[in-house]
């Protein structure tokens, strides 16, 4: 098989928040290097970057501090952060902000007075969250997007897709194979240095909301390159997925956390606004509680007409609502419901991965030359993710790889590797494994294993359904493996890399079961039904899964609580310091 070869000094895997912000501070750092970006899809339109619609966390109000916002994070989290990890999130994001705006470009909306405009989110203590009406994402991307247009140094590889990294005879990183979508081709990039930034993205769930280009490449990559993948059974759901029916993909896009921040109701099949009857906060409970609650209904039949609940907006006004969520009005409308000014159906769904790459402030992973930022590294959340502080951190870690990755090449001068021949060899050979096979009905099997996520590996586990979901999940993926694609031809052929999609799926959805058993107690997104307590705080512990020869190892490894204890606050602290 031809494999063409291309070099570059630095290569960035995804161009969400957290590549296109890395390609912007490598370059910055060092106008001379040689910097390539890779993108599954076209620069600008792929990732959840883009589908941000909420806002961006970040204490700018001299009423909030970033004292408040990490203590947030970390009870929000379940007190599993890493906590240098979560204060690095909170204090970049400051310095981040500014920069959206002052040197990328932004606008966000602001308050009378001219300062910018924080809006309420739920879990957490002061209204921190930036935002661009309900469509942030777009105004980010898209900024980011012109900024890196701006700089054709920067070499930009659309519709590529990264299939695995690859290590030289010894062992180092040597670069990453790529397949061009449009031609079908392989491409080898060697590189000195590699960020990983694919997004995560748990989309083998039955309701999720991610993109359709993430499908947990970058896990799974990094699963065989041998890395350590922590806080694996921790998948958040955002308890308001659309609920429109099984006709329409719309069914599972979020509508946003704001709705519930500003005062919106969720009412059960009978009209019971319930939240009161599972946590005192209502309806700005932590995504956790209120996704674990909408499940509780629908598992006792207190369903609406689709067999989810209903948020109810009308009582604030149906003028503020259209005026304050225009995008999710629309989006609703385009789907038979009136947001402002009636019931929408909703659902929990699969929406963020707390889980990924163990890595250092500083983005490094264990492996030299391999960095990783944004949603494919884990640590900054812990059990669960605020809403708000996810572009957060992908624009703060992919900035701080940004700086990081030319300072780390100055000094270390690692080189361009020569790849593995049979490491290479063995990957082209993995990727074209569904041409050599019959061809069978792929979507089928898709649906068996976002079925099975949702009933078994879901909002709420225990150990049969675990064991259940890992049996079906080996049964899905030795069916997989003899199903082949419909025709021979490579260039654009999408059910090709929906098998690809489907792998990478698979493999990932084994080690979130696999954790999810490790897990005998219930934090932040990890519900045990069979081991309902959270466990001792003060000894606290996360997972570690590694790919071992016999299959997913999966340990624990203490949190280090090196901020603050639980029990404890900074708040306190900066109180007595006043
Ligand atoms: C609907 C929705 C709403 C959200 N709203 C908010 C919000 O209001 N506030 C908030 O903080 N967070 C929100 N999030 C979460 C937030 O979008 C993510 O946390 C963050 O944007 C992730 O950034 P990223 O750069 O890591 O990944 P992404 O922005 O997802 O980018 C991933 C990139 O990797 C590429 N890629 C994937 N696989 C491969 C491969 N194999 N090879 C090459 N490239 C690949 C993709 O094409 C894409 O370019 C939301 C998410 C969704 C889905």
């Amino acid at each position: 098989m031809n494999v063409e070869r291309l070099k570059t000094d630095i290569l960035i895997l995804g161009t969400g928040g957290a590549g296109l912000f890395a390609a912007l501070h490598a370059h910055k750092a060092n106008p001379d290097l040689d910097i390539t970006i890779v993108s599954k899809g076209l620069l600008g339109k792929c990732g959840c970057t883009r589908m941000v619609q909420g806002g961006y966390n970040v204490a700018l109000n001299p009423g909030d501090s970033v004292e408040r916002h990490f203590m947030d994070t970390i009870e929000g989290g379940k007190w599993l952060p890493h906590q240098a990890l979560a204060w690095t999130l909170v204090s970049t994001a400051v310095e981040r902000i500014h920069e959206l705006e002052n040197e990328i470009g932004c606008f966000f909306d602001r308050n009378p007075d001219g300062t910018l405009h924080g809006k309420a989110f739920a879990g957490q203590t002061f209204d921190r969250t930036v935002h661009k009406g309900d469509l942030t994402g777009i105004e980010i991307i898209n900024r980011l997007m012109e900024q890196v247009w701006a700089r054709p140094a920067i070499r930009r590889l659309e519709e590529h897709r990264a299939v695995a990294l690859i290590p030289a005879a010894d062992g180092a990183l040597s670069g990453a194979l790529l397949v061009d979508v449009r031609s079908g081709d392989f491409k080898f990039v060697a590189a000195q240095a590699v960020l990983l930034a694919t997004g995560g993205g748990p989309t083998m769930y039955r309701y999720h909301t991610p993109s359709g280009d993430k499908s947990m490449d970058g896990l799974a990559m990094a699963l065989r390159f041998g890395l350590p993948l922590r806080d694996m059974e921790m998948v958040q759901f955002h308890p308001t997925g659309l609920l429109a029916g099984p006709d329409t993909r719309m069914t599972g896009t979020v509508l946003e956390e704001g709705l519930r921040g500003s005062g919106g109701h969720l009412l059960n099949g009978a009209m019971h606004r319930f939240m009161g009857d599972y946590d005192p906060k209502l309806e700005r409970a932590t995504r956790d509680v209120v996704s674990r609650a909408i499940y509780a209904e629908m598992r006792a039949g207190r369903t609406t007409r689709n067999g989810g609940v209903y948020i109810k907006m009308s009582h604030l006004g149906p003028q503020r609502v259209a005026k304050e969520f225009k995008g999710m009005v629309d989006r609703c409308r385009d789907c038979g419901f009136d947001l402002a000014g009636g019931l929408v159906e909703v659902v929990p769904t699969a929406h963020y991965f707390m889980g990924g790459v163990i890595c250092e402030v500083d983005t490094a992973t264990e492996r030299a030359g391999l960095f990783v930022a944004g949603e494919d590294a884990s640590g900054m959340h812990g059990a669960n993710r605020l809403g708000g502080n996810g572009v957060a951190n992908s624009t703060a870690f992919g900035g701080i790889a940004g700086d990081v990755m030319p300072r780390w090449l100055a000094a270390e001068k690692p080189g361009h590797r020569v790849p593995d021949p049979n490491v290479l060899d063995a990957e082209v050979a993995r990727a074209l494994h569904p041409f050599g096979q019959k061809s069978g009905d792929l979507n089928a099997l898709r649906e068996k294993l976002l079925n099975i996520m949702w009933d078994d590996v879901g909002v709420v586990r225990d150990r049969a359904g675990l064991q259940r979901g890992l049996a079906a999940i080996d049964a899905i993926e030795a069916e997989l493996l003899a199903t082949g694609v419909a025709d021979a031809g490579r260039r654009f052929n999408l059910t090709w890399h929906d098998w690809l999609n489907l792998r990478s799926l698979t493999e990932i959805s084994r080690v979130i079961a696999r954790a999810a058993l490790k897990r005998e107690n219930s934090r932040g997104a990890h519900f045990r039904s069979d081991f309902p307590e959270p466990g001792d705080l003060a000894t606290s512990w996360f997972t570690v899964a590694r790919q071992t020869p016999g299959g997913i190892g999966v340990g624990t490894e203490p949190v280090a609580f090196t901020h603050v204890k639980p029990g404890e606050t900074l708040l306190r602290d900066q109180a007595a310091a006043e």
